[in-house]
């Protein structure tokens, strides 16, 4: 295979935000508010009790100390006539101030005490006469900032804080009921938006995605005639996973099998499923499987399945959520009963991740493959778009498809619609070929580029692919070749397909060596025809090099070495590695190890090399075809190599 430089490769988890709530004891959404507003009550009385603490404590209100007599107004008088008076404070309403000599006075209690300071309440509106007789009796006075002020100021600041924690807690206790409020609304809104919708869609809306239309047509015809298959007692269709990149016909594809079958589709996102707080996915996939079932025979449709099927308690941070999500799709599958024709469709370009629950039999038990289009496939595509667009006589179709290797069904619909776009802007009746030009030109520039390959990338891969099926039909002891493509599948710019006749054992030597060679014979097709290397052949090194390294360490097929194990002994029960690191073998006897391996392998590639360069034309037919048709078949392959005369040899 000729693999993509994968130094921008996607994350492989896709790490989403608001998952679910951040409530870790998992409480329903309505006792939350109220545990918040039950706890926001009990810091208010908390608050409340340790402020009177502080204020009943606090040594800043002289007016409560035991040694300051209470004077009433009239003694007051009296004893600044008297000039017992040392001097008076005035506070607000307050003065206070010391006696010269103490004065005996009763307190509160009535028992007399005898005080040296004095406190008394002025009148309501102030005494005129009082100032007067304090300077005639030369008493000191002096007047301090209102204490009502102050406690005033004393009570806000104290409560400052307190008022904004209580604001902040009542803002989101309300917002947490809003949010319950929105999402019970919100889900069954959704759910009723996208249930049930009957589409025109049908599989003449689909093209290039021959093999999985082939597969669903059985789904189709289980719609259409359940009770023929019931009858029967034949296995229905449950779950099918519809698996391929993005853009490649998956949701068009499972509304064409609602189309066709005439029955009704129910289509949900994944994602849409996991966004939400806790328990309403659960809840949305329950409701969506009732509706589903009420209206059989129908279809589900989940969207990015990924989003809720990824594996459990795979991630660090678990999502309550998602797997509750997850365990009730589960059991709404197995609660299918046979006389309820439900077909669930799931779509996903990453089926690597799914929790294996998700595959068992009963339900994902179907897996259909939607690949990206070969040429024919996407003029099949733009056939379909262009339907109902005005085409000027000089467009050619056949050239637009050969000129897009890579771009999938939504890239092509999206050319489409540029182009004519374009048309409209230059005010055309027809959309010319040169709009075409121009809306690939800005495509291909554009952010969001698809995957199209320049003439010298395709040229390599062509070339590298070629090399993988030459090598390979032109030794013995080989699976047989099947297939060649330069149509990208996932992280492979290109594919040669081997089909071992019968399932495989043990191998030989011999079986060995010929798949070293057709494993070089990528790398080798780069060298003989183009005449120098590319990134591509790291996936087929990787390869190279673990083959030859077990050929030597672990089945003693180095003569060099003999018969000898040195591979590190695995747990016969566990299969892991027991002693890692320990080796059993010298430092020496490790580099012969290595020189070996690099013997086997450079015998390999010269092998490779010399059976390319001897059949160079056949290699420049392959390469040719492959350009032209983007896919070989096996019987497409042995025709170039009657061609070109050139006959399968032996061993090396
Ligand atoms: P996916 O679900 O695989 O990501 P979609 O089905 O959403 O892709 O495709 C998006 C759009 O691209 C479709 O609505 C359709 O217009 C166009 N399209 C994609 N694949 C095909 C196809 N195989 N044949 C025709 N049109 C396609
Ligand atoms: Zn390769
Ligand atoms: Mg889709």
């Amino acid at each position: 295979m000729y693999q993509r430089n994968t130094d921008d490769q996607s994350p492989t988890g896709r790490q989403r935000s608001g998952d679910g709530s951040n409530d870790s004891n998992g409480g329903s959404p309505r006792n939350n508010g109220r545990q918040l507003l039950k706890l926001s009550l009990l810091l208010v009385g908390i608050v409340l009790i340790s402020w009177s603490f502080i204020q009943f404590f606090s040594p800043g209100s002289s007016v409560n100390e035991q040694s300051v007599g209470e004077v009433p107004y009239s003694v007051f008088y009296k004893q600044v006539q008297a000039g017992n008076v040392k001097d008076a404070t005035f506070q607000g309403q307050d003065i206070t101030g010391d006696f010269k000599n103490a004065l005996s006075l009763t307190d509160a209690n009535g028992t007399p005490v005898l005080t040296k300071q004095y406190h008394l309440t002025q009148l309501p509106y102030g005494d005129p006469n009082l100032i007067a007789l304090l300077n005639t009796y030369h008493v000191q006075y002096q007047a301090k900032p209102a204490a009502g002020q102050n406690l005033l100021l004393n009570i806000v600041l104290t409560f400052l804080p307190l008022i904004v924690v209580i604001g902040v807690i009542f803002f989101f206790a309300r917002r947490a009921t809003k949010t319950q409020q929105d999402i019970s609304s919100f889900g069954k809104s959704k759910a009723r938006v996208e249930l049930g919708d009957r589409p025109g869609t049908t599989f003449t809306d689909v093209a290039g995605v021959d093999e999985a239309k082939y597969d669903l047509v059985e789904v189709v015809e289980f719609l259409k005639t359940p009770e023929k298959f019931q009858r029967l007692g034949g296995k229905i269709p449950r779950g099918v996973l519809l698996v391929g990149p993005p853009g490649t016909g998956k949701t068009l594809l499972a509304r064409a099998v609602a189309g066709e079958a005439r029955v009704p589709f129910f289509s949900m996102s994944g994602s849409a499923f996991v966004e939400v707080l806790v328990g309403v996915g659960a809840s949305r996939v329950r409701d969506l499987f009732d509706q589903a079932k009420k209206a059989s025979p129908s279809i589900i449709f989940i969207d990015e399945i990924d989003a809720v099927g990824r594996q459990r308690g795979f991630s660090i941070n678990s999502n309550d959520e998602r797997e509750q999500t997850l365990n009730q799709l589960l059991v709404e599958m197995d609660g299918f009963d046979t006389r309820q024709s439900v077909v669930v469709i799931a779509a996903t370009n990453r089926p690597d991740g799914l929790d294996k629950a998700l595959l068992r039999p009963g339900r994902f038990d179907r897996q259909v493959t939607v690949e990206r289009p070969d040429w024919n496939g996407r003029l099949a595509i733009l056939k379909i778009h262009t339907r109902n667009v005005p085409l000027a006589t000089n467009v050619d179709l056949i050239t637009i498809a050969r000129a897009t290797p890579g771009m999938v069904g939504a890239d092509i619909a999206n050319l489409v619609n540029e182009a004519a776009l374009l048309a409209a802007r230059r005010n055309l009746i027809a959309v010319t070929q040169n709009c075409f030009d121009a809306a690939l030109d800005r495509i291909l520039i554009g952010a969001e580029r698809p995957l199209v390959l320049s003439e010298a990338d395709l040229n390599v891969i062509a070339y590298h692919e070629s090399g993988h099926a030459l090598t390979g039909m032109l030794q013995d002891y080989v699976d047989p070749v099947t297939k060649v493509t330069i149509v990208p599948r996932g992280q492979a710019l290109g594919v040669t397909q081997y089909t071992p006749i019968d399932d495989r054992y043990n191998y030989s030597k011999e079986y060995l060596e010929a798949q070293l060679v057709t494993a070089l014979g990528g790398r080798a097709a780069e060298q003989v025809a183009i005449g120098h290397i590319t990134t591509g052949a790291e996936n087929d090194l990787q390869r190279v090099t673990a083959i030859a390294r077990q050929m030597v360490t672990r089945w003693g097929m180095s003569e060099r070495l003999g018969t000898i194990s040195f591979s590190e002994r695995e747990d016969p029960f566990a299969g892991t590695v027991l002693s890692s690191g320990s080796r059993e073998y010298s430092e020496q006897t490790a580099n012969i190890i290595d020189e070996e391996v690099n013997r086997i392998v450079k015998r390999a590639y010269d092998r490779a090399i010399s059976l390319l360069t001897s059949h160079r034309e056949t290699l420049n037919g392959i390469a040719r075809s492959l350009r032209l048709h983007e896919t070989l078949d096996a019987r497409q392959l042995r025709a170039i190599l009657e061609d070109t005369s050139a006959v399968p040899t032996g061993p090396l």
